[in-house]
């Protein structure tokens, strides 16, 4: 199929975007386009003006300011794969990034078109939620953040307006102890995950002393398991521990059926993900394997 008629505007600064998305109110904005033309096509998405922000510099650039990491909304899949210090100072992206498309999609997809979407097959999504990210955006009133545990809001929905741009996400540094660990069941490499798992910790004296454990491709939105996290705070991992995480994960989940898997099997998959995930992060049990 073919895209809808739309008119096309180009910005040439945020101020500008700003003022455009105001003065067009059924406008959408264009990033990489990589959600939003496959959307266009299949007449999922019938916009009145597309408005290209694709190449404005003030949305670009990934930093380490006071101690917290700031990737800025254009920054591409492909920069994020490349970039040694989001390898450094964001291991958790470094790892998931790699799972996101193919190539061709990467080099034109965006951290910000991706959360903007919020596709709840989609990985950033899912690290934003472990990472405890803070989502900045710009509207006409000015600048706000938003905690990614309140910014992804339903299917395909989060908490920006109409009127706002994603501008930038944020996250701490790793302090002390921090671990992380990354997996996805996909049918193929690059398809989205059938079930996926994004997860982020502390480890002190061999024992988990914080766990988020961020789910994907398991309901409306990317989910925090919050039982199954609790039931491994202040463990080693050890196996009866992370049984007991495993059972407490039908009060975490409930996942849809589709075409894919079934729910039991997605619920089951997502076990599998807590063992080696949670694992793998356990310095201890890195050693042995
Ligand atoms: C074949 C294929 C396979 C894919 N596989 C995966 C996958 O495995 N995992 C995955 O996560 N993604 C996958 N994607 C999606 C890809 O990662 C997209 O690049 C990403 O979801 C959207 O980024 P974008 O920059 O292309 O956004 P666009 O398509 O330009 O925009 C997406 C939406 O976000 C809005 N938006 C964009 N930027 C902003 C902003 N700064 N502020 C506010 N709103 C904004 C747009 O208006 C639009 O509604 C796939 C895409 C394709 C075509």
């Amino acid at each position: 199929m073919k895209a809808p008629a739309f008119g096309y505007l180009r910005p040439a600064s945020l101020a500008e975007a700003l003022a455009l998305l105001q003065s067009h109110p059924d406008a959408k904005l264009l990033a990489g386009g990589q959600s939003l033309l496959p959307a266009l096509n299949l007449r999922l998405s019938q916009p009145s003006h597309l408005i290209d922000i694709g190449r404005l510099a003030e949305l670009c650039g990934i930093s380490v300011q006071q101690g917290r990491l700031r990737i800025a909304a254009l920054t591409r899949h492909a920069e994020l794969q490349a970039s040694p210090l989001i390898a450094q100072a964001a291991p958790l992206l470094h790892a998931a990034i790699q799972h996101v498309a193919h190539p061709a999609i990467r080099s034109r997809g965006t951290i910000g078109g991706s959360l903007a979407n919020a596709d709840p097959a989609a990985e950033l999504p899912a690290c934003a939620l472990a990472l405890q990210a803070r989502i900045d955006v710009l509207g006409p009133g000015g600048a706000r953040s938003i905690q990614a545990c309140d910014f992804f809001t339903g299917l395909f929905e989060t908490a920006l307006g109409s009127d706002e741009i994603l501008a930038a996400v944020e996250i701490d540094t790793p302090c002390e102890g921090a671990v992380f660990g990354f997996q996805e069941l996909a049918r193929r490499s690059g398809d989205y995950a059938i079930v996926g798992l994004a997860a982020a910790g502390r480890v002190e004296g061999g024992a988990l002393a914080e766990l988020r454990l961020a789910y994907f491709s398991v309901g409306a939105t990317a989910i925090l398991a919050t039982n199954a996290a609790a039931c491994l705070l202040g463990t080693a991992a050890d196996p009866a521990s992370l049984s007991r995480a495993e059972a407490a994960l039908a009060q975490d989940l409930d996942p849809p059926d589709d075409l894919q898997a079934s729910s039991a099997t997605r619920l089951h998959l997502a076990r599998v993900l807590l063992r080696r995930v949670v694992s793998s992060m356990m310095p201890q049990q890195r050693l042995a394997a």
